[in-house]
């Protein structure tokens, strides 16, 4: 493969821009042409593609956000967009494409796949909502900016001897909440794929109370049936303790990546330009313990089920 090109789409993930420098330092060694995409597909539609050299990348590695910029496309996902975009991806002779993102990006991939052209799936997304891989690139950052948080909350709950429920990102995939929870020694974490029990919330704050615990920290997804306001509401009034509410946001997008993100980002970005080079068929890229692992990409987005529960029960069990 002589020519490829890489774009990032969807939500930003600290650790893009490793990604992309990997992408692009790798193709460069290897003697492959690399253009850089911006704006994702929308970018590609629009034909801002530029070419890239060792320079493009420099001073890159630590910085969160994309250096490519990200977007969602709507016009993408109509024919007369798609057509563009191919016509655009014909236009550079484009042969191989790197798509930087989450499943939303994957997809817009396999119909890329499906008109021809090779796409390499890295999964860039702070959820880890993707089933195939058992990490994303961007999630250790983003638990890590929760975790910081925790403590800074933890000190002023003691102060005041107070519960806060804290809202994390995660709509259908609540890892965040429960790596951070974990880590962070949350009392309750309540995530998407379980159902959340009151009682049991209630139960345990009182208990620790009765013990002299000063402070009870609520982690809970965005995605969980009860809201974080209805839930400080229900402790308040179960259980007698003032309950707030910290609501964090875009704040987990943001930030240097960790030395585990940046790892990950560069070995699969490594990754992508081995299988583009060994001219494979389209691919999703992902971890599977301490392995780089590949898979077919529609493969990868048809696989689900990766709900940790055995985490979950370790988190339940250590907060007692
Ligand atoms: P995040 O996990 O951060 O939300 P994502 O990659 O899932 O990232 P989406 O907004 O779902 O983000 O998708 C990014 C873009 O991919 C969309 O704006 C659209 O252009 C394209 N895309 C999404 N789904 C499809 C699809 N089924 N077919 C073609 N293109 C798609």
């Amino acid at each position: 493969m002589k020519r490829i090109a890489v774009l990032t789409s969807g939500g930003d993930a600290p650790g893009m821009n490793a990604a992309i420098r990997a992408v692009v330092r790798g193709a460069l060694y290897h003697k492959i042409q690399v253009y850089g995409i911006e704006r994702g597909y929308e970018g590609l539609i629009n034909g801002e593609i530029k070419e890239m050299n060792v320079s493009s990348v420099s001073d890159i590695l630590q910085r969160g956000g994309t250096m490519l910029k990200t977007a969602r496309s709507k016009r993408f996902m109509t024919p007369e967009g798609f057509q563009r975009a191919m016509d655009m991806l014909e236009n550079f002779e484009i042969e191989g494409l790197v798509v930087i993102g989450g499943d939303g990006s994957f997809r817009g991939g396999l119909e890329l796949t499906k008109a021809g052209i090779t796409v390499m799936g890295l999964p860039g997304t702070i959820d880890n909502d993707l089933a195939y891989t058992d990490f994303t690139i961007g999630f250790d950052t983003a638990v890590n900016t929760v975790l910081s948080a925790i403590g800074n909350i933890r000190d002023t709950s003691s102060a005041h001897e107070r519960s806060t429920v804290i809202e994390v990102m995660g709509r259908h995939c609540g890892d965040i909440a429960l790596y951070a929870g974990l880590t962070g020694g949350a009392e309750s974490i309540l995530i998407p794929e379980e159902p959340v029990d009151i009682n049991a919330i209630c139960r345990k704050l009182i208990q620790g109370r009765n013990r002299g615990k000063l402070h009870n920290i609520i982690i809970r997804a965005e995605g969980v049936e009860i809201s974080s306001q209805e839930l400080a509401q229900v402790i308040t009034d179960r259980t007698g303790m003032e309950t707030k509410v910290v609501v964090l946001g875009y704040i987990q997008r943001g930030g240097s990546p960790t030395a585990g993100d940046r790892i990950l980002a560069s070995r699969m970005g490594y990754k992508a330009i081995e299988l583009l080079m060994e001219d494979s068929t389209s691919k999703a890229i992902g971890v599977c313990g301490s392995e780089i692992i590949s898979y077919d990409l529609e493969t990868a987005l048809n696989m689900t089920g990766k709900h940790n529960k055995s985490l979950m029960e370790l988190a339940d069990m250590l907060s007692i």
